[in-house]
């Protein structure tokens, strides 16, 4: 192949251009109604009450860990095995982070792993979980909600390989990430790496009207115009016009752009058939890779994966790495884990805390999958692939 293969690529349109051109010549460039319509596609996609669109993914995180109460001393249990942000947004509050490890069989966050940590403290002890649908696995959340009930505790899931991914739950009901019905707050990201491409943007999405309320007054600085939500000193403002506000907590400005949102609303409208590529891609690696040396990790049936990556797990990662760099394919490791990080590491954490997470990461390799990879270009990856291991 002459032109690199990435891992991951973004897919634009005519009439992505369109939808983005038709927003700079009209009166709104951010705050105006691509805004409530993305919201409400992307709620209505999801399957939940309330959407609220931000500025991107660690600002969902963030105002999604301001919501819940994390301040000064929070403690709060994510997996190693993640983009740093799921842990960081803990940090901005002044919260402190746990981990615990991975389930070598999906390589998500361990629902006993969090159990065994949890009973090791008394209750109160901790405040919340951030488990990560990693890949596009979405995590078992009915089992992380019934934990989370024992505990106390509230659930925020990193959702950002998840979009339309879900789970059948014991009772044969089927789950949506991120559709309200067992986490508190979930949250999505619009990276151009991810499923939706909005250039940058993320998502939160909830059934809590109180938390939705709560949110959109954090994305704008903390200020509300709504006269039914003034406080005092209302009472002594003199002469209340029309301008009036009130700033009544400490916010950000993490709004999205009209044009960012136009792009997202565009790219949603062809959600499912980039999933159904997105599986048919993964299936032809699973069969390729079926009898190989390889480590594959297939979901049972019940479980629709969304395929944000396609990992496989060999040994000699490094070598199969640059075995493939050489030949124009830019595979890519996800992730160091977050615990190993220098910034982590001064918090006491060290290698050999979490073992199935280090064995995982010392193996793992993400291949290219997005939903414009032609048929000629996986061929030509799962022959190198083949080739390197001598299957
Ligand atoms: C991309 C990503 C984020 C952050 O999203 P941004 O939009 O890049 O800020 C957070 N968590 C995970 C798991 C991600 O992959």
């Amino acid at each position: 192949m002459n032109q690199p293969i990435p891992y991951g690529r973004q897919h634009i349109t005519d009439e992505d251009i369109a939808a983005v051109a038709e927003v700079l010549r009209g009166p709104f460039l951010t705050q105006g109604p691509h805004i409530a319509a993305f919201e409400a596609a992307f709620a209505q996609y999801i399957g939940c009450r309330y959407a609220v669109a931000l500025a991107n993914g660690t600002a969902a995180l963030h105002l999604s860990c301001l919501a819940l109460g994390v301040t000064e001393g929070t403690r709060v249990i994510t997996t190693p095995i993640t983009f740093s942000a799921s842990a960081n947004c803990v940090r901005y509050c002044g919260g402190e982070v746990f981990f615990a490890d991975i389930d070598p069989e999906t390589a998500l966050l361990d629902v006993n792993a969090v159990r065994a940590l949890l009973e090791q403290h008394p209750k109160g002890y901790f405040a919340g979980i951030i488990p990560v649908d990693f890949a596009g696995y979405p995590v078992d959340m009915a089992a992380f909600r019934e934990l989370a009930d024992e505990f106390g505790l509230w659930l925020l899931e990193d959702s950002c390989h998840a979009p339309g991914a879900s789970f059948v739950d014991q009772n044969g009901i089927e789950h949506r990430c991120g559709d309200g019905s067992l986490a508190e707050l979930a949250i999505f990201s619009f990276h151009p790496v991810k499923h939706i491409a909005a250039g940058e943007g993320g998502m939160i999405t909830t059934n809590d009207e109180a938390l939705y309320n709560h949110l959109l007054r954090l994305r704008t600085h903390g200020i509300t115009n709504k006269p039914g939500d003034f406080t005092a000193p209302y009472d002594n403002e003199p002469e209340r016009g029309g301008w009036y506000m009130q700033l009544q907590e400490l916010g950000y400005n993490y709004r999205l752009t009209d044009m960012q949102a136009a792009l997202g609303t565009s790219q949603l409208k062809r959600v499912d058939a980039m999933m159904a590529r997105r599986q048919a891609i993964a299936q032809r690696y699973d069969e390729a890779f079926a009898n190989s040396p390889l480590s594959i990790i297939v979901p049972p049936k019940g479980v629709s994966h969304a395929y944000h990556l396609y990992i496989i797990q060999v040994d000699d990662r490094k070598e199969l790495y640059d075995f493939l760099r050489a030949r124009n394919i830019m595979a890519q490791v996800h992730y160091i884990p977050v615990h190993l990080m220098p910034y982590y590491q001064q918090f006491g954490w060290k290698p050999g805390d979490f073992p199935n997470a280090e064995h995982y990461y010392a193996r793992c390799l993400s291949l290219p999958m997005f939903p414009t990879l032609t048929d000629d270009e996986q061929d030509y990856v799962i022959a190198s692939v083949k080739e390197f291991v001598g299957a």
